[in-house]
């Protein structure tokens, strides 16, 4: 039989450490830590015994056992899941790759920079915590899939004993030899089963002490929603969804009818840190008949609701249904509809009656709503739509396109938005300032989604969205008087056309930018802020917008135009049309050249 000594690895000593002299003031959390493993482990078994039928009988009965010696000062937390092989002792236990700690050793790197070792206090660091409480840690541990059982254990400085034993029962024991400043808390059963009770009440595992169930017996989502405290809504989401935050809020639904089911879903505070990489799995837990089926079942949530964590129970499935049929069964797919409009109703619930709440979700996770409208050609626009919210220039705070249709002036035809890097460049805008001026609220874009999302809707209340850039909002004397400038200088403006040769699409004349010598917009397909956008992302470094360079006729700069000499031209333009980039946000190819001609100009 296989026995090692093993080193942990950099990272692991480093966690290590801190759990050994320990700076955490919250030690009693390893309870919750262990607890939350142990249902993981059952979870994971059950979940495999949905195809692999022999590691399961059906009389057997899943729990988590927590026994206390105080002859040996030790505490002890035995459960029959999924267990582990040797490897998996390897893998899992003596390196960091597992959610909670990597993150925390993250958030940890940046306590450390700005000396707040609090922050500490915040997270779940999973098994290593118990080493705040115990000197030594032994598992002993059985997979269904090696024949042999595996006994780890270590003091939690530096090395780990690792090897192969023989063992009878599927599942884990972790016992911990208590250090003996500790000893009076964890030997003492009340206080543990207080510990349960206040972390671990609505794991859905029975919870032994002395073979008594000491959490709850009644599932959380099957208690009404008055009657259930938050922080044990808070607790729950904890242990059972991998976060060390309180959710941000959550709801329950209880639907009754042709298909019924429960739900109980929250809203991260924080995207999940792996939420935005491949490996991130989004879905639900199910429940049949308050027992778990199976984690993340990802056919009951839509793509753009992956942030999303919680369960469904249903009383419609039967309890030994297969992995396979499972994804095809329609009462899933029924239950999956039913929910998604739940949810969005109950977000624009939320949008009307608590504001402040909204934009704190919309914050974090307008974004996915936003990709949602965008993506697949639009499919689910009118289903979204009603949950986007911008800011505009009224205020400068948050207004759904209901709200804003609304307001609109009884002459506008078309809802007016502008796009830029941020709040305050928009406020600055020559033209968002002639808008607000002339009486319309705009809609300001900040983030590169916006526009997709928009672009998607094409229309509200039979409104059609357009960029200020886009809108004259002078008079029709004021056009026409435009349009005869723009004739009689038309040689003028064709010579700088030319002399930017294909870099502008059009020049116009706009006597309505304000202080501004120029402006740029585009026509077409493309415009501006996705040019920016599409620049960014790999093989789409070609796509070009349209550029139309608009010249101030009221601005002196205009009369210079009009007295250059050719070389004189070639320069001004040059600049100007520089300047029309920066202003909207884009490099310059030749900052020098740039530089240079401005100077000469400047100088003459
Ligand atoms: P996390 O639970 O966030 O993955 P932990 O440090 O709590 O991180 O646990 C690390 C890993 O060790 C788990 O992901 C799991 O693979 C394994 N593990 C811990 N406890 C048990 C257990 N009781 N049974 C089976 N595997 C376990
Ligand atoms: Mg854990």
């Amino acid at each position: 039989m296989k026995k090692e000594t093993k080193i942990f690895q950099a990272e692991t000593k480093e966690l290590l450490n801190l759990m050994v002299h320990s700076i955490y003031t919250n030690k009693e959390i390893f309870l919750r830590e262990l607890i939350s493993n142990a249902s993981d482990a059952i979870d994971k078994l059950k979940f495999k015994a949905l195809t692999d039928t022999q590691i399961l009988q059906a009389t057997e009965n899943l729990n988590i056992t927590i026994s206390i010696n105080k002859d040996d000062k030790t505490v002890e937390i035995t459960d029959n899941g999924i267990g582990m092989t040797f490897e998996e002792v390897v893998e899992n236990i003596g390196t960091i790759a597992k959610s909670g700690s990597k993150a925390f050793l993250k958030s940890l790197e940046d306590a450390k920079k700005n000396e707040d070792l609090n922050i500490i206090g915040q997270f779940g660091v999973g098994f290593y915590s118990a080493f705040m409480i115990a000197d030594e840690i032994t598992l002993l541990t059985k997979s269904p899939y090696s024949d042999n059982g595996v006994k780890w254990s270590s003091t939690g400085e530096g090395n780990y004993e690792i090897e192969e034993i023989k063992k009878e029962n599927r599942g884990t024991s972790i016992i911990l030899q208590l250090k003996e400043s500790e000893i009076e808390e964890f030997l003492n059963e009340d206080n543990l089963k207080n510990l349960v009770k206040k972390y671990s009440d609505y794991v859905k595992y029975p919870i032994l002490i002395n073979n008594e169930r000491v959490n709850s017996t009644k599932p959380i989502w099957k208690i009404l929603e008055s009657e259930v405290k938050k922080e044990d809504y808070n607790e729950f989401y904890k242990s059972n969804f991998h976060d060390w935050e309180d959710p941000m809020f959550n709801f329950t639904f209880k639907v009754q009818g042709n298909l019924e089911y429960s739900a109980l879903l929250f809203i991260p505070k924080n995207p999940p840190y792996d939420l935005y990489t491949r490996e991130y799995k989004r879905g639900l837990q199910l429940y049949t008949k308050n027992v778990f089926i199976m984690d993340k079942c990802e056919e009951l949530i839509p793509q753009y609701f992956n942030f999303i964590k919680g369960l469904v129970d249903t009383d419609e499935l039967s309890l030994n249904i297969s992995r396979e049929i499972l994804q095809q069964t329609s009462q899933l797919k029924t239950i999956a509809k039913n929910l998604e409009r739940k949810i969005i109703s109950e977000f624009e619930k939320i949008m009307k009656n608590d504001r402040e709440k909204y934009i704190e979700f919309w914050e974090v996770f307008g974004k996915h709503i936003k990709f949602g409208i965008h993506e697949n050609f639009g499919l689910n626009k009118d289903k979204l739509q009603n949950l986007i919210i911008f800011k505009t220039t009224k205020d400068y705070s948050y207004s759904s396109l209901n709200e804003y249709v609304d307001r609109m002036l009884p002459d506008q035809n078309e809802i007016y938005y502008a796009i830029g890097d941020n709040i305050d460049i928009l406020k600055n805008s020559p033209k968002v300032i002639n808008g607000i001026k002339k009486g319309y609220e705009i809609l300001l874009l900040t983030d590169g989604a916006d526009e997709f999302a928009l672009k998607a809707i094409d229309s509200y209340c039979d409104k059609k969205f357009i960029s200020i850039n886009d809108v004259s909002l002078e008079t029709e004397e004021e056009k026409k008087e435009t349009k005869e400038l723009e004739e009689t200088n038309k040689s003028l403006l064709s010579k700088i056309k030319d002399s930017l040769n294909n870099k502008v699409a059009e020049i116009k004349l706009n006597p309505e930018l304000g202080d501004s010598s120029v402006s740029m917009s585009s026509k077409g397909e493309v415009s501006l802020e996705m040019e920016k956008l599409l620049s960014q992302i790999p093989g789409n470094e070609g796509v070009k917008a349209e550029k139309v360079l608009e010249i101030n006729p009221k601005h002196p700069i205009f009369k210079r135009l009009q007295n250059a000499n050719d070389e004189e031209l070639k320069d001004l333009s040059d600049v100007l049309f520089c300047q029309g980039l920066l202003i909207e946000g884009f490099p310059i190819e030749n900052p020098i050249a740039f530089v240079d001609k401005l100077n000469s100009i400047l100088s003459k």
